[in-house]
């Protein structure tokens, strides 16, 4: 998804970075660029035309034309409004003070309601609750049976009563679910093709009735516009508290993403990138925001690496680089220094470019223990001179640290790889991201 929007947008950026300094004509002509490329994804005119006013009154402010980097300061400020847009921080489930806390799910026929309700019981259920989903699409002779199949699929009690009263059913599932100690009810209701006034009086009854916590409208996103006026429609009329954006995994073009929280001032709490029951993402506007700017979280990379990354510890590491002296304490250093930015893999997807490639790459954060294990295992005097380590001295590290003498070979090879590499980047006399190049 947003593979289009994402092009675009780099494409404008990119004619902004050239430029070094920029003039007031420069911000405006990069808006008109912005502004296209999100109504060509689909992005309701208003919200596009909104947006980058909002962008440009702060990107012509003084300090950003002034800044040493004003098309970084207009990208990070793009990212920030679009982060801004989708609903700033993330939002919550709603959790009653006295359980069950009852979901109700909504929405137009296919979007995704049944599928969803599974696939929230599997998360509420990893969290530690016990759900009940509960099947109210008395309609399709199908429904019920096809949440059956989805409850058996999610270890997920499924309460039906066939074709009754849906009303009459959602409270009978509550009663159960207080006999029975489910904490979440999860209410897979009717859908129809189109918006349908019999369908609104039958949500509207069933809200009237057993005031669920959550009202929680499915849209599919591939609908574009048409998922941010359903989104529209059914909050005017049922009041919701939060959208969950279906099939993200198609080639939708990102318009119902960035419309619908201006539009309706809901937030989209979950988004839906497979068929499968664990395809479901908590949704994170700011992580959204710098998928659609096409960069990873470059940004918020660079902020990290800034305050996390210890300078001094940096600038220790690079001098020995210079030196030419990179040991397993160096090593260590590193490590530590890694870590403290979080799992590996959502360091390194925050590269540009990285996260395609990382997609079903399996990084182990377990390695990083794995190697200071065994580098902990040294002595201080290993540590320094790695050249001592011979084939005893190897065993009692694999003894040490719980790894076999394959694995302490393998941690010497890479060690003088990176010793090699060093040299290499010591000719270039360039080293922006101490800790960075890590081949682990
Ligand atoms: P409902 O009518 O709203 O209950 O919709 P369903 O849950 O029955 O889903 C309709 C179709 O969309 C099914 O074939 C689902 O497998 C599919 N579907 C639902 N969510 C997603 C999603 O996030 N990604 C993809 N690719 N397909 C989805
Ligand atoms: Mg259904």
């Amino acid at each position: 998804a947003f593979e289009g929007l994402a092009d675009k947008l780099s494409a404008a950026f990119k004619r902004l970075k050239s430029k070094g300094k920029l003039n007031e004509a420069d911000v405006k002509e990069a808006m008109r660029e912005v502004r296209l490329a999100l109504l060509e994804a689909d992005v309701n005119y208003k919200v596009a035309k909104d947006f980058t006013n909002t962008v440009s009154e702060r990107a012509i402010g003084s300090e950003v034309m002034e800044s040493l980097t004003p098309a970084q300061m207009v990208i990070k400020i793009v990212n920030e409004e679009l982060t801004a847009l989708m609903g700033g921080s993330d939002a919550k489930i709603a959790s009653a003070s006295s359980p069950p806390t009852i979901l109700m799910l909504c929405g137009l026929q296919g979007a995704g309601k049944t599928t969803h309700a599974g696939k929230l019981a599997v998360m509420l259920k990893n969290k530690g609750h016990r759900p009940l989903l509960v099947a109210c699409d008395i309609y399709r002779p199908a429904a019920i049976k096809q949440l059956q199949v989805v409850g058996e699929k999610a270890g997920v009690p499924v309460f039906e009563m066939g074709t009754a009263n849906p009303v009459e059913i959602c409270k009978a599932a509550i009663r159960h679910a207080k006999d029975y100690g489910n904490d979440m009810v999860l209410i897979d209701t009717a859908g129809r093709l189109q918006i349908d006034e019999v369908l609104m009086n039958e949500l509207k009854d069933i809200k009237n009735t057993i005031s669920p916590h959550e009202i929680l409208l499915v849209v599919d996103s591939m609908t574009g516009q048409e998922a941010v006026n359903v989104a529209k429609t059914f909050d005017e009329l049922l009041n919701i508290t939060g959208v969950i954006l279906t099939k993200l995994d198609g080639d939708t073009r990102g318009g119902a993403a960035l419309s619908v929280r201006a539009v309706t001032g809901k937030p989209i709490k979950f988004v839906g990138t497979g068929e499968k029951l664990q395809d479901l993402e908590v949704f994170h506007p700011d992580r959204m925001a710098s998928r659609i700017l096409g960069m990873g979280d470059v940004l918020t990379l660079i902020e990290d690496a800034q305050s996390k990354l210890d300078q001094k510890a940096a600038e220790k590491t690079a001098q020995k680089l210079m030196q030419n002296k990179f040991d397993f304490n160096d090593l260590l250093d590193q490590l530590v220094q890694v870590k403290k930015m979080g799992p590996l893999k959502s360091v390194l997807s925050k590269m540009p470019g990285m996260e395609k490639q990382l997609k079903d790459v399996d990084i182990d954060d377990r390695e990083m223990d794995r190697i200071a294990a065994i580098i902990l295992s040294m002595t201080p005097e290993e540590r320094g001179k790695p050249s001592l380590i011979n084939p005893s001295r190897k065993r009692r590290m694999a003894a040490g640290s719980g790894m076999k003498v394959e694995d302490v070979n393998r941690l010497l090879k890479q060690l003088e790889q990176m010793q090699k590499l060093m040299k290499q980047l010591k000719g270039r006399g360039k080293r922006r991201f101490p800790g960075m190049g890590m081949p682990f």
